[in-house]
């Protein structure tokens, strides 16, 4: 496979973008380092600036749950376009893009729409601790928000990949206000609410998480951090930037039947366009300004052609069978990857919730951050570099889901698994 022009325009790119990237991960940096630069996408394809075709399970980290350029969706952004990019004023279309989420998620009952999962976060947090008046947070291991200041301690995803706990430039003054608990233990959460519970504004959790990799809720762990933060008056915030709209229509708390105070969505709801929202309890979202005291604001919050294709993109997954179907493709693949490396006699923990997955290679049961890492990162990126070079283009890090599309047929999972059984035997 030829990569030449992927290799020129990362030479270019590096002399004008810190690491030639405007997202660290993009950067192939746990899997060899030369990126691919990528030309367009269609369906489960994309293509790279070289011509080369790979079946895709990034899907842009999650927003491309349709497959790419769904013509629907497109036409939809199309006709937007012509009417004006953006007015700084509102329109029927942030209304009707409220209305669904409020629909999807009951809990929701207020909603703002803003640019980035990030921002949702951030927002979420200030209004948590402007509503209790308290500035302490709770966060999980692993677990990743976005990249706000309070946020970026012991995060996953890019940070886990380069193995730096948090980030300098985040004061000490603020980063001693976040707290840090194990995934799925719910003991070591009860101890810290027992010392710190009446300063802790809100606890915000990823329901299934998949920014260390995918690594579901155990039993009644959701539960009890829905009792533990109701017995300090702590606000339960749940992240569903990656969840919201992929492991049900109605994100984990529908299917998983917990329910939290406030709730952060993104990726999915842009149809691949910039948007992120948060809500929740109309009391508690009755504090943001222009109701109340607690400010945030966004020029481009609520963009026209953002939410056109957020609209659209739900509109479609709302179409009935569309989970279903994703749930079993998912499961077969998911199968059939762990089958190939258990053949091979490579140890690995096949970890999946509906169409998230990640085949971690460790002989560990992994439940939080710390057994995530057991993994062996270089099989990895051996099994990566031997599935690119087969046409398939799964996160170039370990500590990362794949994701499944609609537009992702039987025969290219089969396409996959098979290549699957042959890059194993190259580890
Ligand atoms: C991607 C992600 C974010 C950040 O969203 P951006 O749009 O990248 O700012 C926040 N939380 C979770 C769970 C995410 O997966």
């Amino acid at each position: 496979m030829k990569r030449t022009r992927s290799a020129q325009l990362f030479e270019q790119s590096q002399r004008l973008i810190p690491g030639g990237v405007n997202s660290p991960v993009r950067a192939f940096k746990a899997v060899g380092g030369q990126p691919l630069f990528i030309a367009k996408g269609r369906g489960a394809k994309i293509w790279d600036a070289d011509g080369n075709a790979y079946l895709d399970y990034v899907l842009s980290w999650g927003p491309m749950i349709l497959g790419h350029a769904h013509p629907q969706v497109i036409r939809a952004i199309r006709a937007a376009a012509t009417k004006g990019t953006s007015y700084g004023a509102p329109t029927g279309l942030e209304v009707r893009l409220a209305g669904m989420i409020r629909k999807a998620f009951p809990s929701m009952e207020l909603t703002r729409l803003v640019s980035s999962g990030t921002e949702a976060a951030m927002s979420a947090i200030r209004l948590a601790r402007g509503f209790t008046g308290r500035d302490k947070i709770l966060k999980f291991d692993g677990c990743y928000h976005g990249h706000a200041d309070s946020l970026l301690v012991k995060a996953g995803s890019g940070l886990a990949t380069l193995g730096v706990p948090d980030s300098p430039g985040v004061p000490a003054d603020l980063a001693k206000h976040t707290l840090t608990a194990p995934y799925n233990d719910l003991s070591a959460v009860r101890k810290i609410f027992d010392q710190h519970g009446r300063e802790i504004a809100g606890l915000i959790v990823e329901p299934v998480a998949a920014n260390m990799g995918v690594v579901p809720p155990k039993d009644f762990f959701l539960q009890g951090l829905r009792d533990i933060t109701r017995q300090y008056d702590s606000l339960l915030i749940f992240d569903e930037v990656i969840t919201g709209f992929r492991v049900a229509f109605g994100g984990a708390q529908e299917r998983l039947g917990v329910i939290p105070d406030l709730t952060c969505l993104g990726k999915i709801i842009g149809g691949g366009l910039p948007v992120g929202a948060y809500g929740g309890k109309r009391e508690i979202m009755e504090r943001i300004a222009p109701l109340g005291p607690v400010y945030q604001a966004g020029t481009l919050s609520g963009n026209p052609l953002a939410v056109t294709a957020g609209i659209e993109t739900l509109k479609l997954l709302s179409r009935p069978g569309v989970y279903r179907k994703l749930e079993e493709r998912s499961e077969h693949l998911s199968n059939g990857l762990t089958d190939a490396a258990k053949k091979a006699g490579v140890a690995v923990f096949g970890s999946r919730f509906a169409s998230l997955m990640t085949l971690f290679f460790t002989d560990r049961i992994v439940t939080d951050f710390a057994s995530a890492k057991t993994s062996d990162t270089k099989g990895y990126a051996k099994f990566f570099t031997a599935m690119l070079d087969a046409g398939i283009y799964l996160a170039p890090s370990q500590f990362e889901a794949a994701f499944l599309s609609t537009a992702h047929t039987d025969a290219d999972i089969e396409k996959t698994i098979k290549a699957a059984y042959a890059a194993v035997r190259k580890m």
